[in-house]
Parts: structure tokens; sequence; C-alpha cells
């Protein structure tokens, strides 16, 4: 019976413990394929992931991006009503905004209806009550009478 373990656990032994010699002749292989693959396939989906961020966070910045406003004969910069502007560097900023991203100061928004310029964070005209409309921005720029197209005055 003895005999019989000891043979069994011989036998055991040949299948548990692996031949070494070929274990350390695959080891870089095993590291490889074991270690470095995955590492590589989560810096590969890291990059990935960051390159999307990346993407989507230039794509945020380009909608908010300021432009220039457009300037009469005089050089005094056209500003349509319902734009967030900065009177400073003569931007007119995307309607969500209320700080000039060039100098940090406080956007400022003329009411359409009579004129008043009130900071752009100030949601309703002190005057007449009339309310800071968002999306309402392309309708009313083209509307603006007199002035240059908006990059024309650059342009020409
Ligand atoms: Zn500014
Ligand atoms: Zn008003």
């Amino acid at each position: 019976m003895a005999d019989f373990w000891t043979q069994f656990l011989q036998l055991l032994a040949k299948i548990v413990i692996p031949d070494w010699g070929t274990v350390i002749a695959v080891l870089p292989i095993l590291l490889v394929l074991g270690v470095l693959g995955p590492v590589m396939t989560l810096l590969a989906l890291g990059w990935a992931a960051a390159a999307v961020r990346e993407h989507r966070g230039h794509a945020r910045l380009a909608s908010i991006e300021a432009r220039s406003a457009a300037r009469d004969v005089l050089g005094v910069p056209i500003v349509p009503p319902n734009v967030p502007y900065c009177a400073r560097d003569a931007l007119l900023f995307a309607p969500r905004e209320t700080r000039c991203s060039v100098c940090g100061r406080d956007l400022q928004v003329r009411c359409p209806v009579d004129g008043t310029v009130r900071p752009a964070a100030r949601q309703v005209c002190a005057a007449c009550g009339t309310r800071f409309v968002l999306g309402e921005l392309p309708a009313l720029v083209a509307a603006s009478p007199g002035g240059p197209p908006p990059g024309g005055a650059a342009a020409a």
C-alpha cells in the first residue's frame, strides 16, 4: 500500500511540478504575454480614452470660443443685442458665457429692446424686464441693420 502511495505521489509530482527548464526557457514569452500584453492593452485603452476626452474637450472649447466683434467706420465694436461681450477686448461670446476668457472680466450684454447694457450674468433687463433668451443669437445677428457681416471688416 505504501508503495502504491509512493508511486502515486511521484506521478502527482510529475504532473503538478512542471519542468522548470522549459518554464525558465519560456518565461520571457510568458512575461510578455501574461504581463506586458495586458499592460499594453490597458495603456492603449488609456490612451484611447484620453484621446477621446481630449477630442471632446476641444469640441467643448470650440463651442465657447470668443469671436471678434465687427467694427464700424470709426473702429467702434458693433455689439449685437443679446450677445455677451467684453468691451475691453471687443470679443463676442456664446450665449452661456459670463466671463471673458481673455481678460477675465465679467461680460456685458445689451438689451435688444432698449439697448440697456447689463452684466451678462444678470438675465433680466433692469429697464424693461426683457429676459436674456439663449439661442436667439443667430436671428438677431442676421437682423442687425447697417453693420458689415461678421468677419467682413477683417477681410476688407
Ligand atoms: Zn476681455
Ligand atoms: Zn431692456
